[in-house]
């Protein structure tokens, strides 16, 4: 891990209530998909008013980096929210431990609540890019399509990778302004079990708000899943 000073480049919202930062990628900055990096805001010392974890959502073969945020009303969100594209801010990383096993012929199930989704960007923009072999099926769970970052992009590269399969579903419609035409409810073990019929001895990865992860685990050994083959990442904070 080493520290960088890196410019803010752009701001886009992604969802509603969501934003991804494009920040410049320093060189020789290298990065496995899945990883994160600490982002240390301008003036901000280390400590969680200053500096916060997030996953990396650009794929290593990008040119920028990228991460995304629930932009909610906290110290550290109100002062990211202020910052201007060509402020210059610190990172540290890349660290982490969520990245795809190697054993393409094992298929990978990944499972993202809300913000949860953001390492698996980085995951299934390099397979696409790779045009790797792998069985790649994203369960990929939000309130509503409002709220779901990079949704459009997740069914362009379902797409064009045959590898991939996308598993959208929506807990919340009846708030809604827009219509979905996908699966709604909870991801529960018949949902996870419809999802892997037919893979090859798949290998869970799951990501999101802390409460999420530990029950989707419980979902998942429900449905006769082998601990071992569940790997996680918690959003603290969240
Ligand atoms: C490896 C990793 C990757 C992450 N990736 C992302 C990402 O891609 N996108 C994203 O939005 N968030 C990500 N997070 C979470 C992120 O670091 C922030 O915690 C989160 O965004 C909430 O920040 P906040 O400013 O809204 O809330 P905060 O005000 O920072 O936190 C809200 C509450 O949570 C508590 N809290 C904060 N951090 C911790 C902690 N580590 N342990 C226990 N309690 C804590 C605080 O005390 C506070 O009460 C990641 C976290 C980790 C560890």
């Amino acid at each position: 891990m080493a520290t960088y000073t890196v410019k803010l480049l752009a701001k886009q919202p992604v969802a509603q209530g969501t934003t991804a930062f494009h920040l410049e990628k320093p060189a020789g900055f290298e990065f496995r998909p899945g990883q994160a990096f600490e982002v240390i805001l301008p003036g901000g010392a280390e400590g969680e008013d200053g500096s916060h974890a997030f996953s990396i959502v650009a794929a290593p073969h990008e040119a920028e980096l990228v991460f995304a945020t629930r932009m909610r009303d906290s110290k550290y969100k109100r002062a990211l929210a202020a910052l201007e594209p060509g402020v210059s801010l610190q990172i540290d990383g890349p660290f982490g431990s969520l990245t795809l096993h190697k054993k393409v012929e094992r298929a990978a199930v990944l499972i993202a609540g809300g913000i949860g989704i953001t390492p698996f960007m980085s995951m299934l923009r390099n397979a696409a890019e790779q045009r790797s072999e792998q069985a790649l099926v994203l369960l990929y769970s939000n309130r509503r399509p409002e709220d779901t970052a990079f949704l459009a992009e997740l069914q362009a590269l379902a797409q064009r990778n045959p590898h991939m399969r996308l598993l959208a579903t929506m807990t919340d419609m009846a708030h809604s302004q827009q219509t979905w035409d996908g699966a709604t409810g909870y991801i529960d073990s018949a949902f996870v079990q419809r999802a892997i019929a037919g893979l090859t001895d798949p290998i869970f990865y799951v990501s999101g708000p802390p409460a999420l992860v530990e029950a989707m685990r419980g979902t998942l050994v429900a449905a006769g899943v082998d601990e071992d083959d569940v790997r996680s990442e918690e959003f603290f904070g969240y």
